[in-house]
């Protein structure tokens, strides 16, 4: 057998040191065994540690080991307001990737091994006497599905070779956190909110968020193109050119009306300040419609197929005749 090349050593007070910092001078084991090692360095190879081969030790043990003290080091360091900690984390509405920074004293301790719940996670931050967040080490098992969804704690998982290069830069392989949202989207999300209550439109009847599983209609803001005040409208399943009534309590602007253009009367978006009808085709499938990207009825019943079919196929081709028209 071989020697394993590991990056980090236990110094003779129990702190784990990298090979790059370690000193000739001291004794270094092995966190994980607590063998004795022997400091490497050399012109061309990286600084490392060699740990003679023995039977109850792999790389992937030690790996592992490290990255938790590592990030318990690293938590530890926050708590007593040294150490600031970077997350990487993605915006609810967009997804856009984003950092944010855990200032000190975010954390008040750490703890390894801990029992959440029905689980043992490998590191937890505390928040005073309860769990701010669980640290998971993703080395060769991720967190099962079931497991992230039972975890009844904030959590990520960080991958060990990634904390080793910096215990102080996480980027969560998957991660249970709270909602967060980018600059760009929470400015928007307070707009959309400005506007509508600016109309009177009750809050608890739709969600600023791009997000169907959030609530039955969707808000955003568009400009009427009649009197250009700035209004509320909404996307439900069911647009466009819904002649289904849509579900209630609804926006009072989602009203029923008749236009020429369609040919028929539809649950159309009004504005909040004129009730001139808006155009489904200019809020729901123009390129820069409010609402783009959004499922649209033609897609849900083209997939689901069943009771509304026959009414669908018409929807369709009189949605397809607007479109056209609109060219
Ligand atoms: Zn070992
Ligand atoms: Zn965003
Ligand atoms: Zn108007």
């Amino acid at each position: 057998m071989e020697n394993l090349k590991i990056l980090y050593g236990l110094n003779e007070a129990g702190e784990l040191i990298s090979a790059e910092l370690a000193g000739k001078d001291t004794g270094y084991s092995c966190p994980c065994c607590g063998i004795k090692l022997v400091l490497r360095s050399g012109e061309v190879r990286v600084k490392h540690f060699a740990h003679p081969p023995s039977s109850g030790c792999s790389l992937e043990s030690v790996l592992h080991i490290t990255a938790k003290k590592l990030i318990r080091t690293t938590i530890d360091k926050n708590a007593k307001g040294e150490q600031e900690i970077s997350l990487e984390n993605h915006c609810q509405n967009c997804g856009v990737v984003f950092s944010i920074s855990l200032p000190m004293k975010t954390f008040s301790s750490a703890g390894l091994e801990v029992k959440v719940g029905d689980y043992i996670c490998d590191v937890v931050g505390y928040r005073g006497d309860s769990i701010g967040l669980a640290i998971e080490i993703l080395n060769t098992h991720e967190v099962d599905a079931i497991k992230a969804a039972n975890l009844q704690a904030f959590w990520v998982e960080l991958k060990a070779e990634d904390v080793l290069k910096n215990p102080e830069k996480w980027v969560p392989t998957q991660a249970n956190l709270k909602d967060s949202y980018c600059a760009g989207c929470k400015k928007h999300i307070n707009h959309v909110l400005e506007v509508a209550d600016k109309f009177g439109v009750d809050r608890s009847l739709y969600t600023p968020l791009k997000n169907p599983a959030k609530a039955t209609y969707i808000a955003d803001i568009e400009t009427c193109f009649k009197c250009k005040q700035e209004i509320p409208v909404f996307w439900w399943r069911g647009v466009p050119f819904c002649e289904v009534e849509p579900p209630n309590p609804k926006p009072k602007t989602i009203k029923f009306r008749n236009s020429k253009q369609y040919g028929g009367s539809y649950w159309a978006n009004t504005c909040a300040n004129c009730n001139m009808i808006q155009g489904d085709n200019y809020l729901y499938i123009f390129d820069n419609a409010p609402f783009k990207g959004l499922p649209l009825s033609t897609d849900a019943q083209a997939s689901q197929g069943g009771v509304r079919v026959a009414s669908s196929k018409s929807a369709v081709s009189e949605f397809m005749k607007v479109i056209n028209r609109n060219f």
